[in-house]
């Protein structure tokens, strides 16, 4: 799907008719409340937008607004690790399966398997961290960041940071039930801190589209051509985002949508969809399962309009 000027009227209606859908359906959500500075969100807001690697841009809402990036870090996180360190070495220390849990689960780690399931859950997330955290700086990966999604306002927000340290309990047992096991050999806060920082690198929807673009576009920057992720990597991160993106909502986000994903309980989501087409969403108001009501809504109504599932 590229943002051809034949098409831009149909594809701005599509995006108007999926913002409008997205509206309604985002009364059914509610802002996280556990990290306290994520409470102080506008659950009213609400902004979509896409860009292909033509530079075609569309937007509608609140696409300039800042909001931590949560969960979609591990996106980034991920992706470092595997040009890193190589596919094999990761894949020794955290699984690729969805966990049908939620995000910050403990409970299969401890109970049903040693590794955690993938990267895109905080046990896996935490895992990458620790193996980032001896071998890449917490700047490198703001840099790395900046760059993915061509932004170079991306900055750690502070008070997500600090509110994300104070309250980070349960994500600090998840690091030391995985040291307990052997699995995780770093320094605990270390580890955590950088987990921590990633979370709070505050984007924009546009942001997002930025990166979805370049993980679409095979790895490759199409404005300057500069390759982050190889092809492999790329295909197993796609893969990944569309097995466990969504949380426990993975199945039928990739039924209904069929688009690799990843979105976090700041209330963006990220997607990669064919074209190549980047996607950002931000919309704070939570589904049950922790992923933006009004963006699942939005990316249902825009898949179907736009034939994006991938296997249609
Ligand atoms: N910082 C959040 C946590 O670890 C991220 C959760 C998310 O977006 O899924 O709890």
């Amino acid at each position: 799907m590229a943002i051809k000027n034949a098409d831009r009227n149909f594809i701005e209606r599509v995006f108007e008719e999926a913002y409008q859908k997205g509206l309604s359906a985002a009364p059914s959500g509610h802002k996280a409340d556990y990290i306290p500075e994520l409470a102080k969100a506008d659950e009213n807001a609400f902004g979509i937008c896409a860009m292909d690697k033509n530079g075609e841009f569309v937007g509608i809402g609140d696409i300039d607004t800042r909001f931590s990036m949560q969960s979609i870090s591990k996106v980034l996180t991920l992706s470092a690790a595997i040009e890193i360190m190589g596919f094999d070495e990761v894949f020794s220390n955290v699984m690729f399966e969805p966990s049908g849990d939620g995000f910050n689960s403990i409970v299969k780690l401890d109970t049903v398997s040693n590794l955690p399931y993938n990267p895109m859950i905080n046990a896996g997330a935490i895992q990458i961290a620790s193996m980032l955290a001896d071998n890449v700086s917490f700047d490198n990966l703001l840099d790395f960041a900046r760059e993915f999604c061509h932004d170079s306002k991306i900055e750690l927000n502070e008070p997500v940071y600090r509110s994300e340290c104070e309250t980070g309990d349960r994500n600090r047992a998840i690091a030391y039930l995985l040291k307990s096991k052997g699995v995780l050999k770093t320094d605990i806060e270390k580890t955590c801190d950088l987990y921590f920082k990633m979370c709070s690198l505050n984007v924009t929807a546009r942001s997002l589209a930025g990166m979805g673009l370049i993980i679409s576009n095979d790895g490759v920057n199409p404005f300057t051509e500069r390759r982050y992720i190889s092809h492999e990597n790329v295909r197993t991160l796609k893969s990944i985002m569309f097995s466990c993106g969504m949380y426990d909502r993975s199945g039928e986000f990739s039924v209904k949508v069929g688009v690799p994903a990843k979105s976090g309980v700041g209330g963006g989501i990220v997607c990669a969809a064919r074209g190549p087409l980047g996607i950002g969403i931000y919309g704070p108001a939570l589904d049950c399962k922790g992923n933006s009501a009004a963006g699942v809504a939005a990316m249902e109504h825009i898949s179907s309009s736009l034939n994006l599932h991938i296997f249609d």
